[in-house]
């Protein structure tokens, strides 16, 4: 029988529109995040999915009530938009002040300058994860980061995650500003700063959005299908990761009345934007049995920019590249495939346990990354339904693929390169602390 799977564009643009229209934005911890799990349940309670509920979990949140940022040449009176990166400690009540020392792009060589008392900038990549780093920073008595994201070269300012178990007894005020201010502020060197953050850190609670089609003939064989529902701070996450939620609700609503061979189960995971927090603590949750069935996750974060190009992200065997590959070529569908190992989003934690994953995404073209990524310009505007339905359909023959083969049509498990690497990140990038009691946050 010929395959009859094609996405609804109404069905699309209804779902993005309730989900960043109505709901609008989704910050982990908030009303935002609540309203489009109780959504996404909603769809699949309608679509007749087996065992819909919710699985909520706690996590130290984070959130800024004030952040002001002054610069200028002898006194700091010019003022420039920042915001604090997740997880940044506040400041002093009157604010912390002191001259600028430029830490280029935060290599170890560049935090070997002396820092004490001082205001650094650091254009790249702050790599809290690195202990080291960490470290370097914590011991060297600055007194606040201002931190620019050098992958987005804009005007604007972006909110830039971090995970509890990075910022974990890390007490340097952190802010970012954008790329050009950066530009402008080093061209004014020497000069001085002051900078004023109210933040806190809470515990919060958040879910994961859980319902699945039971397999008809190898029930215990379970294919994950995920995205995830919350959002940075201050913007609506059309792309990031509305549209993974859209792919979620049109692959659940294109299988929900077949009866595929093996189970296929749709979570919808809760504060990936913290380090797939919601991933992680759903991939401990299962028992040893319970992670055994797991044999192949799909992941959607980030598929529907306008002006960008598929990418599948595959971490497994070669295998499973080639049988994705098949796939892809045969619906002429452009895409670029890589095998990769990478812990930043939702389908890591099952890497991590040793289950085979693909993951789709779709970077903007020219900015080496995703122009519109966590900032206000990640909305309706910058978005587009037809790379998205494309994906979807792609991926509908992937699932129905594997889902009703009558053997797995790749290993159910990762080449030893890939799991090897996958323990690494697993250690370096995850691990505690993940309750609110053992969060050292401002103390
Ligand atoms: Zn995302």
């Amino acid at each position: 029988m010929a395959l009859h799977l094609k996405a609804s564009r109404a069905r699309i643009n209804r779902h993005w529109h309730v989900l960043c229209s109505e709901i609008g934005e989704r910050y982990a911890g908030t009303r935002g995040e609540q309203d489009a799990a109780d959504y996404i349940e909603g769809q699949m309670r309608r679509l007749g999915l087996a065992g819909t509920h919710q699985q909520p979990f706690e996590f130290p949140n984070w959130s800024y009530s004030q952040c002001a940022l002054r610069v200028g040449k002898r006194r700091p009176t010019r003022r420039i938009e920042a915001r604090p990166n997740a997880y940044s400690s506040a400041t002093p009540d009157r604010g912390v002040s002191g001259p600028l020392i430029n830490l280029q792009g935060g290599h170890k060589w560049d935090l070997a300058q002396p820092m004490k008392g001082k205001i650094g900038v650091l254009v790249g990549s702050l790599l809290l994860g690195d202990p080291d780093v960490r470290n370097q920073l914590v011991r060297s008595g600055i007194k606040a980061l201002l931190a620019v994201d050098a992958r987005i070269p804009f005007e604007w300012i972006t909110s830039n995650g971090n995970c509890p178990a990075w910022m974990n007894g890390y007490h340097v005020p952190t802010v970012g500003i954008a790329y050009m201010d950066a530009i402008r502020l080093l061209k004014q060197m020497p000069a001085r700063a002051h900078l004023k953050v109210k933040a806190r850190s809470f515990p919060a609670m958040s879910q994961n959005v859980i319902g699945e089609i039971p397999g008809s003939r190898h029930p215990d064989q379970v294919i994950v299908v995920s995205a995830h529902h919350d959002a940075v701070w201050g913007n609506v996450g059309a792309d990031d990761n509305a549209s993974g939620v859209v792919f979620l609700l049109e692959m659940a609503r294109l299988f929900a009345r077949r009866r595929p061979k093996r189970t296929i189960r749709f979570i919808s995971y809760g504060v990936e934007e913290r380090l797939s927090v919601g991933a992680y603590l759903y991939a401990q949750s299962l028992t040893p049995a319970e992670r055994r069935r797991i044999v192949f996750g799909i992941n959607a974060d980030s598929i529907a920019t306008t002006i960008g190009s598929d990418m599948v992200g595959v971490t497994g065997t070669p295998q499973l590249a080639r049988f994705v590959e098949r796939i892809w070529n045969a619906r002429r569908h452009a895409v670029h495939i890589e095998r990769m190992v990478t812990p930043y989003s939702d389908h890591f934690p099952l890497n991590a346990i040793g289950v085979p994953t693909v993951w789709m995404t779709r970077p903007s073209i020219g900015t080496g990354s995703y122009w519109q990524l966590h900032s206000v310009h990640d909305n309706l505007e910058n978005v587009s339904a037809a790379p998205l339905s494309r994906t979807i359909e792609t991926n509908a023959i992937l699932l129905d693929q594997v889902a009703n083969a009558t053997r797995l049509p790749f290993p159910r498990r990762l080449s030893p390169e890939v799991a090897r690497e996958a323990r690494r990140l697993h250690k370096s990038e995850y691990g505690h602390p993940w309750s609110p009691d053992s969060f050292d946050y401002d103390r």
